[in-house]
């Protein structure tokens, strides 16, 4: 791992959550130090069994040049004292008595890190799911043009999870294990630093074999993660299109797809897992390596009688020694987990690195209620490298309605998608009573239209939710008469709970009609003063089209009306009718002059009159 990513990675996780790391870094010391305390009290339990104590020790006064050395004196002392007034047996069950105190205190203080680490994990956890989701409602929607939604998925539960079960769950051995071995090697080099001197050249080997491993681990990583993105993808495809596999006999192509894609990701979870389970037999072999090393080393130095290391000392240090190998297995193993989410934590912030094209003003200019008009100046646009709309020059007065017709793709319905700033213009500008869209606050735009489209877009609620969507505080009696407008309320009372009927998945449990009456009701509660109308009736039979179609009546009279309708008859009122082809304005003009001109529109019209 690299260590300034590996330092952002800290920073970017610690920042918001500094009071539980710190004291979770001071029960890691506690619990550390009562360990060392706890492994101390072998020492003088070995002592009395083996009867190896030959020195007799005197209280002296404590001398603060060498207090552990004075210390232990006097602890010595004292003991001594203890065991001819009551007995070794005594002083032995006294000794242990310490031990279970001693450790309790340890296993208190490792219990209480481990507690206040919890919150950082999960916090962390709930930012990146919660940035994730703010970010694709916040992103604008060409993004979605370019990802898979079954891909923007799992990057926000698989690979969240994956962030969550190898980072979040390594950041505490991040925190512990190094503590730990700090402290640990402070005491085996105060016990003896010659053993330790020559313990820190023989694990260097050792640490450099695990991190080769780890290497390999973040690309397999990611490369599986990749994988299974793809898969969701294709799952996601299959339950919106089942009706359309099975129509044409596709079954098996999408199943030996899936199959295919399916396989590969178990070929990279394999060689990935296989790596993964490496780090601990690797690290257990290396470190019992090490110790048989250390001993034959220790036991060298202490067979060789002088030096400063009794045997008793030698078999704490072991201890210790042995106490350091747990951490630094457990800290390699979190090293290579965390570079596994580390794979997934890129590909989460592919999505929330990525940029909104939409510049949001900082200082918007206020809006007054709409007034006067809408313009589209010179407009030109473009989703890739095709002008999509050439020179768009069309204005709106307050009260009229206008008319886009024009062949499919001609481009209108991109014409109305500018107007709420779903794409910018790239050349051109926007103007509502004069003031460019671009310098308004996107919210008070979009506050100010009404959309109804030729798929109605519904969410899995109540009919009387789906209605009030994006309103706030509007009463049972405004969804009511919003309905009844709407053409929608006779059917909603039939329903079985009424308004509290709930539609199903995007309101599949009602018909295109009904679905498009209740978008049609979310549209007039919302009391838009301009309205959009992009096809609102295609998708429609003949007799729920009349409905609709009366309901859309319903909602214009008051309003300002951009609206795109394919059956021509039902725009023939309107104040202008703008023909588009290939994105120009080709013909303008009333009904009557369109057809007297006896250009496209008459040609359209011809068409539908039979
Ligand atoms: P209409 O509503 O008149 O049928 P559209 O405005 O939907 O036409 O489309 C106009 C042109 O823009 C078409 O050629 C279409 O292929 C293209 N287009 C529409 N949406 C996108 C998109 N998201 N990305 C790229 N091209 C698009
Ligand atoms: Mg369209």
């Amino acid at each position: 791992m690299k260590a300034p990513s590996f330092i952002t990675l800290v920073k970017r996780f610690v920042a918001g959550y500094k009071t539980y790391v710190g004291l979770n870094f001071l029960f890691n010391i506690l619990s550390t130090v009562f360990s060392l305390f706890s492994f101390a009290l072998i020492i003088p339990i070995l002592n009395i069994l083996f009867r190896i104590e030959t020195q007799v020790y005197t209280y002296a006064p404590i001398n603060w040049n060498d207090l552990a050395g004075s210390l232990k004196n006097n602890a010595y002392w004292w003991m001594q004292q203890f065991i001819s007034e009551h007995g070794g047996v005594a002083t032995l069950a006294l000794l242990g008595g310490f031990l279970v105190v001693m450790t309790m205190l340890k296993t208190g203080s490792a219990y209480l890190a481990s507690y206040y680490i919890i919150p950082l994990r999960s916090g962390v956890v709930r930012d990146l799911r919660q940035k994730l989701y703010d970010k694709i409602v916040d992103l604008n929607l060409g993004f979605f043009h370019h990802h898979k939604k079954g891909d923007i998925m799992s990057r926000m539960t698989a690979d969240v999870g994956e962030v969550e079960a190898s980072i979040m769950s390594s950041i505490e051995m991040l925190t512990k294990n190094p503590i730990m071995i700090i402290i640990y090697f402070g005491v085996l080099l105060w016990l003896s630093w010659k053993l330790t001197l020559f313990v820190l050249i023989v694990l260097p080997f050792a640490g450099t074999l695990m991190g080769k491993v780890g290497k390999s681990l973040k690309r397999k990583s990611q490369l599986a993660q990749t994988q299974s993105g793809q898969l969701l993808a294709q799952i996601e495809e299959t339950l919106g299109g089942l009706r359309v596999v099975k129509a044409f006999n596709a079954e098996n192509d999408v199943m030996r797809r899936f199959d295919q894609m399916n396989n590969d990701l178990r070929k990279t979870t394999n060689s990935m897992q296989r790596r993964n389970m490496l780090a601990h037999p690797m690290s257990e072999f290396l470190g019992t390596a090490t110790i048989a090393i250390v001993l034959v080393f220790g036991g060298m130095v202490i067979l060789d009688g002088n030096s400063t290391l009794d045997a008793s000392s030698f078999i704490y240090y072991l201890i210790i020694f042995y106490s350091i190998i747990n951490p630094a297995k457990d800290l390699s193993k979190a090293w290579y987990s965390i570079e596994k989410g580390r794979a997934s934590l890129e590909r989460i912030d592919a999505i929330l690195a990525a940029s909104n094209p939409l510049k949001i003003v900082d200082n918007p200019i206020p809006i007054k209620p709409f007034n006067s008009k809408i313009e589209f100046k010179n407009v030109w646009f473009k989703y890739e490298d095709q002008w999509v709309l050439k020179n768009i020059n069309l204005t709106v007065e307050k009260g009229k309605t206008i008319a886009l017709v024009g062949q499919s793709g001609s481009g209108k319905s991109t014409l109305v998608d500018l107007l709420p700033r779903f794409y910018d213009v790239q050349q051109g500008e926007i103007l509502i009573d004069g003031i460019n869209i671009k310098d308004m606050a996107l919210y008070d735009v979009r506050k100010q239209m009404g959309n109804v489209n030729q798929e109605a877009i519904l969410f899995n609620d109540t009919i009387a939710n789906n209605i009030t969507f994006g309103t706030k505080g509007a009463t049972q009696e405004d969804i009511e008469s919003a309905a009844k407008i709407a053409n929608a309320h006779d059917f909603i009372v039939a329903t079985e709970d009424g308004y509290e009927t709930n539609i199903g998945d995007r309101g599949e449990r009602l018909s295109g009609g009904q679905r498009q009456r209740l978008s049609i009701a979310r549209a007039i509660l919302k009391n838009p003063p301009i309205l959009i109308l992009d096809e609102a009736t295609s998708a429609l039979d003949t007799e729920s089209e009349k409905l609709v179609q009366g309901a859309l009546e319903h909602l214009m009279k008051t309003r300002t009306t951009i609206v795109i309708a394919h059956r021509l008859s039902t725009i023939r009122n309107a104040d202008e009718i703008c023909v588009l082809n290939e994105g120009e304005i080709v013909e303008r003009g009333k009904h009557d002059e369109l057809i007297a001109q006896n250009g496209i529109y008459k040609k359209l019209c011809d068409m539908q009159s039979f």
